[in-house]
């Protein structure tokens, strides 16, 4: 390609996009959901948060499936002063393999997820795996839906999960997929600090 069509192409494609970019003045909270079997959804939803918290902003994570406790992220961001990070109470439920505990856990880590919902001093909230709770029906959907619409404008949320319920489609603002195409845990590869956890 000649250095004038690149120079052609280019003014027009920042063109295209200045236009975009004019168009898009609403100033408001997103909620971004992260689903998909590949690896990346928490990681990417910890990086957004660390973004944030950059900016000075202040945020909350829930995890609603406690996995190992000593997670890098945990270590990293537990004492940071603009991060409140809560685990909910037990363990893996293929491990406790407790309904009626699993199902208390949830609920009480939904009562605090819908607290912070309500709080505006929080910019930032991450709800790792708050999917999986619907999925296997430890959490009604609906009161999700109504909390998420409800809370405070400029609030962002995040939501990470291998399936996400359709009603939580249906309302948020930016949806990625993280496909599985390759996991070197199927070359076997054993699970390691600082990649998996
Ligand atoms: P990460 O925390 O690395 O961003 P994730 O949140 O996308 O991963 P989860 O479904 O929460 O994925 O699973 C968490 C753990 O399982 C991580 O240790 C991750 O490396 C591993 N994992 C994720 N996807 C796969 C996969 N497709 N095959 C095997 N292991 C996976
Ligand atoms: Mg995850």
């Amino acid at each position: 390609m000649s250095d004038s069509t690149h120079k052609t192409r280019m003014a027009s494609k920042k063109a295209v996009m200045d236009a975009k970019i004019a168009k898009a003045t609403e100033e408001r909270g997103v909620l971004i959901l992260l689903k998909g079997n590949g690896k990346g959804k928490s990681s990417s939803a910890f990086g957004t948060m660390a973004r944030s918290v950059g900016h000075g902003k202040r945020c909350a994570v829930i995890q609603f499936i406690k996995g190992r406790t000593e997670t890098g992220e945990f270590k990293f961001f537990k004492d940071h002063p603009q991060i409140d990070w809560h685990v909910m109470g037990h363990g893996f439920t293929w491990e406790t393999q407790d309904k009626t505990q699993d199902i208390a856990a949830a609920k009480k880590a939904w009562a605090l997820a819908e607290r912070l919902l309500q709080d505006d001093s929080y910019d930032m909230l991450v709800f790792d795996e708050l999917s999986y709770m619907f999925k296997y029906q430890y959490l009604d959907v609906n009161p999700v839906v109504e909390a998420l619409k409800n809370r405070p404008k400029m609030q962002n949320v995040m939501i990470t999960g291998r399936t996400m319920a359709l009603p939580l489609q249906e309302i948020a603002d930016t949806i990625s997929v993280i496909q599985d195409e390759r996991h070197a845990f199927r070359l076997g590869v054993k699970a390691q600090k600082g990649i998996e956890y």
